[in-house]
């Protein structure tokens, strides 16, 4: 039994509790939506849930061909058990398709397929609004190693490979997605493994054939419920209990 000690950090979307075991934490995902900097904000019924047993998949998913993940295991329909890190403060943005703010701040019609991925890198700083840095400011700021770098230029690549894959088998495209990357506190730093969470809150996904969105987007953009959305992503993969009102409650 893995009991809850106390809060160690509470964000817009999870909650983290300390354990009985200092490498290990619980993560507890909310209702909360935000977006624009949580300057959008709204409670969305069973999202917690939803994205609890969606990043359980993907990481589990990435755990199995050996890219290292936090994940450690569901604990119930809001929880898991991941490992502790310390996370590197920089979002990691992979994308295949222009959107979102590529879109925006180069004048790419959104929905042009890239020639190859672009992996991109914001400073995680809500008060500055998480600003675009480059590889550089990276290490100039020693927020990352160039070796670091380099590590996760490779994970953020591999990541998108196989995640990729793995949603055009149930015709979802993958335009775009950010992960988080931590140091293993067992490995004095050595290791990096992905942390955070990987949802529909933090990939674009769009039905393949349709077009139609299935993630955050459905928010940001007042286009219909996430809840139903998110539901469509974890039903393509099986992944509910059977009795989905009682899941997403
Ligand atoms: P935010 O901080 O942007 O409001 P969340 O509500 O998702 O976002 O908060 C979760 C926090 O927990 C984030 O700051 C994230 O970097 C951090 N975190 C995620 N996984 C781990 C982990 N395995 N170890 C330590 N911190 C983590
Ligand atoms: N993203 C995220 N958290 C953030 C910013 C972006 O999860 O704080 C994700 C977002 O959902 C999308 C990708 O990263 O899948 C690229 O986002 P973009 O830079 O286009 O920013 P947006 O316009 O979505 O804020």
């Amino acid at each position: 039994m893995t009991s809850k000690k106390k809060k160690l950090y509470e964000g817009k979307a999870k909650v983290l509790y300390s354990t009985d075991n200092s490498y290990c934490v619980i993560q507890h995902f909310k209702d909360e939506a935000t977006a624009f900097n949580a300057k959008k904000k709204e409670t969305i019924e069973g999202k917690g849930v939803l994205n609890n047993f969606l990043s359980e998949f993907f990481m589990q998913k990435l755990n199995s061909i050996n890219i290292p993940t936090h994940f450690i295991k569901r604990l119930n329909m809001r929880e898991q058990l991941v490992e502790k890190c310390e996370i590197i403060p920089l979002e990691v943005v992979v994308r295949n398709i222009a959107a979102g703010s590529l879109s925006k701040r180069l004048g790419i019609q959104e929905g042009t397929r890239l020639a190859r991925p672009i992996v991109e890198f914001y400073y995680k700083d809500d008060s500055l609004n998480d600003p675009l840095v480059t590889e550089s400011q990276i290490t100039t700021f020693e927020w990352a190693s160039e070796t670091e770098l380099g590590e996760i230029f490779e994970i953020a690549l591999r990541t998108n490979d196989f995640l990729s894959g793995l949603l055009l088998a149930v015709d979802l495209t993958l335009v775009d997605f950010k992960i988080e990357i931590g140091r293993s506190l067992k490995s004095e730093g050595d290791k990096l493994i992905i942390a955070d969470e990987i949802s529909p809150d933090t990939c674009r996904l769009w039905d393949s054939k349709t077009k139609k969105r299935l993630d955050k987007d459905v928010f940001r953009l007042n286009k219909g419920s996430i809840a139903v959305a998110y539901t469509e992503v974890a039903n393509r993969f099986d992944l509910l209990p059977k009795n989905v009102k009682s899941a997403v409650k």
